[in-house]
């Protein structure tokens, strides 16, 4: 006799996300994770990630990104928590670069509200940015970010209260699957269920070995600034982002009485064997980009951090999710390999992956996001 209907491996972005959903379905649901509730050694922390719709990595998650929105929106009712800034998000690049071309054909196909930023208009657009010359902007008006911790948390206690399973600090050491059921061995014990998710993020490869996915785990960080005057911090009021030629520049407005800016790069750092193993400590040249760009476009701001984190990318070849069920087993479904813009789609890759669970099959799920040739190694 299976002792739950579905254990879900990994509690951080995405398998916080499937207890929940999971749970909603009436299923007797364990979640397990290795570590603490929102722990900052995964994928998942650092205070804010960004959400936006016009997508300029594919316009074919436009869809999906709806439906994100609309089960942030659901998971901030059934928490009573506020998780979503809508503060807008103005991106700004050369206007033939690829990211700002990619912006305009998901708009152009979705009707999305995004407006032309034009090169006269943005060397005006905010007092405290030196916009680079010859640089326009889109502007979403939609977009913003949301609060990463705690999402993870909501979604987690809305699972609780539904009668999920949650353990901590219980990693799971195996797992095998047959006709019958799956079964998990973790540090304490082995269990027995009737299906398995698997969302262990950048560990995701040493759980399933045998499928030898084509994931590449990066250190990656981020960071936080003080301006030089407090006035900055005021100006600063919604999400911005720059296609400079040394990377793609990210940063967020002030929220909660926090004094700093969070300002960092979109680009997979040093790849990494052991995700537990990862170096930590920061140094000068893990931010020496993001000073760069503080010094020549944000002068008011002090281009030394005060605060830092390292976090971790795991990456596909094409850089677009997988998320399926387990080509070998029926049973067991996975959704990995996020590439450093997931935690947007997190609400709804619960949702998708508990489709899988419960009805075999998920409409929301395109191919383009499955098992592929491209992340198999043969
Ligand atoms: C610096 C940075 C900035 C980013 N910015 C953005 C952004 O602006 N917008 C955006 O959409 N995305 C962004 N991303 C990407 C996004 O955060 C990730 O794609 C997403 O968080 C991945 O979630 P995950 O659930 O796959 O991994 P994780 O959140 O790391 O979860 C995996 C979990 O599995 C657990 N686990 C692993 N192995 C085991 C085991 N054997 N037993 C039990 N538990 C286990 C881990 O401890 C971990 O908690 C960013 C990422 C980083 C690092």
């Amino acid at each position: 006799m299976a002792n739950y209907d579905v254990v879900v491996l990994g509690l951080g972005g995405m398998g916080s996300s499937a207890v929940y959903h999971l749970a909603k379905k009436g299923l007797k649901v364990l979640g397990l994770e290795q570590f603490t509730e929102a722990h900052s050694l995964g994928s998942s922390h650092g205070k804010t990630r960004l959400i936006r719709k016009a997508y300029f990595e594919h316009s074919d998650y436009v869809p999906l990104l709806h439906q994100s929105y609309d089960l942030w929106r659901e998971l901030e009712r059934e928490s009573g928590e506020t998780l979503l800034h809508l503060t807008g998000l103005t991106i700004f690049g050369p206007s033939n670069s690829q990211i700002l071309t990619g912006i305009r054909k998901s708009r152009d196909l979705f009707g999305l509200d995004v407006r032309d930023v034009s090169e006269t208009a943005s060397q005006i657009w905010n007092p405290s940015f030196n916009v680079p010359i010859h640089f326009s902007g889109l502007e979403e008006p939609g977009a913003g970010f949301l609060e990463v911790e705690r999402c993870v948390r909501a979604h987690l206690k809305v699972a609780r209260r539904l009668e999920a399973e949650l353990r901590f600090e219980e990693p799971c050491l195996s797992w095998g699957a047959n006709q019958d059921g799956i079964w998990v061995q973790t540090k304490k014990e082995k269990i027995s269920a009737e299906r398995l998710v698997i969302t262990a993020g950048p560990w995701t490869s040493q759980l399933l070995s045998a499928l030898n996915l084509k994931l590449q785990v990066h250190r990656v960080t981020q960071f936080w600034f003080k301006g030089k005057n407090s006035s900055i911090l005021k100006k600063v009021n919604s999400c911005f982002a720059f296609d400079m030629p040394y990377g793609f520049i990210y940063g967020f407005p002030t929220f909660s009485n926090s004094k700093e800016l969070k300002v960092a790069i979109h680009k997979p750092g040093d790849k990494i064997s052991d995700p537990s193993e990862v170096n930590r400590t920061l140094s000068e040249r893990d931010h020496l980009e993001v000073s760069q760009f503080l010094r020549e476009v944000m002068p008011e701001v002090e281009p030394t951090p005060v605060e830092g984190s390292v976090c971790l990318y795991t990456m596909t070849p094409d850089e677009h999710f997988v998320i399926d069920h387990h080509p070998s087993y029926e049973r067991v479904s996975l959704a990995a390999g996020f590439s450093g813009h997931g935690f947007k789609f997190a609400s709804a890759v619960g949702k998708i992956l508990s489709d899988l669970v419960a009805e075999g099959k998920s409409l929301e799920l395109k191919d383009f996001l499955r098992v592929r040739p491209v992340v198999l190694n043969s």
